[in-house]
């Protein structure tokens, strides 16, 4: 049996991408669109029975206040990537692609659309945040989509019913369609579920262009960027914006090939891209 990495149902953290892939397959029907809760995973919904029950507003802060300073020391971004794949290969031996492979697949097939150099790089390290495992993370607590935590949570999250075992929903004030915040009050104020996304972006903002900072922060973000969502609490220039998260996505999702990339040849390419934005070593 082997190890797994970050606790939780998820066999690997790939599984919950299996299953994002296939609620967005691009053939899929408009009616087939809301049914998964029957057709997916038992694991993906004990996953999301988890995240749903303990995103809360209080572990959110704590998180922010734990990870956002960025005490876990510096490392380079070949670093932060091959502590990334050690860990994935200590956990499952037989999967099939790495993570440094589904970041190059996603890299490479951005890079063969011809979109800029930053978007490649962005698609590159887009999921280098899940070395939140390492830190000893669970899997409901890196992985999944985010939705906004202190106001209503929108029908359109997956497995919304979940929402049911938040203590949250006893809090009025988080209850109401803006809760804490307020209308139009742009993306940067409120707080998503604490993920891989939100802490990557902390630690490559100073680094990257805005709409790369987007692509990394709310890639997770399927509420709002797949289904509409929590427009509301958006500007007009988070809605510009938004525009390279729907980009960015298919890139993210539809990628992924038995062909592994092969690191060797192109390493020299992303060694150049990395060091054209990133010194040699950033924080953590
Ligand atoms: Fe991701
Ligand atoms: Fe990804």
């Amino acid at each position: 049996m082997s190890r797994t990495y970050a606790g939780g149902p998820l066999e690997r953290l790939e599984q919950w991408d299996d299953f994002l892939q296939s609620r967005y397959r691009p053939e899929r029907k408009k009616e087939e669109f809301r049914v998964f809760d029957e057709t997916s995973p038992a694991v993906v919904k004990d996953f999301y029975r988890q995240n749903h029950a303990r995103q809360t507003v209080e572990f959110v802060r704590s998180k922010r206040a734990e990870y956002l300073p960025l005490r876990k020391g510096e490392m380079g971004i070949w670093e932060a990537m091959e502590k990334l794949n050690t860990l994935v290969d200590d956990s499952d031996p037989d999967t099939d692609l790495s993570q440094i492979d589904h970041n190059l697949q996603t890299a490479e097939a951005i890079r063969a659309a011809g979109h800029p150099r930053w978007m490649i790089l962005t698609g590159f390290i887009h999921d280098l945040g899940k070395i939140l495992c390492l830190y000893g993370e669970e899997q409901w607590a890196v992985v999944g989509d985010t939705f906004p935590v202190g106001c209503a949570w929108s029908d359109k999250i997956v497995f919304h019913e979940y929402f049911a075992a938040n203590p949250d929903r006893h809090v009025p004030t988080y209850q109401t369609r803006c809760g804490i915040y307020e209308e139009g009050c742009g993306l940067d104020r409120v707080m998503l579920s604490w993920g891989h996304d939100e802490y990557l972006y902390h630690v490559t903002k100073p680094y990257l262009p805005e709409p790369a900072q987007y692509i990394i922060r709310y890639h997770s973000f399927y509420p709002a960027h797949r289904e509409g969502a929590y427009g509301h609490l958006m500007t007009e220039h988070d809605r510009e914006m938004f525009e390279w998260v729907r980009r960015f996505n298919p890139f993210d999702l539809y990628s992924k090939s038995d062909s592994r990339p092969r690191l060797e040849d192109l390493k020299p390419y992303y060694d150049e891209l990395i060091s054209e934005f990133f010194p040699p070593r950033i924080r953590w």
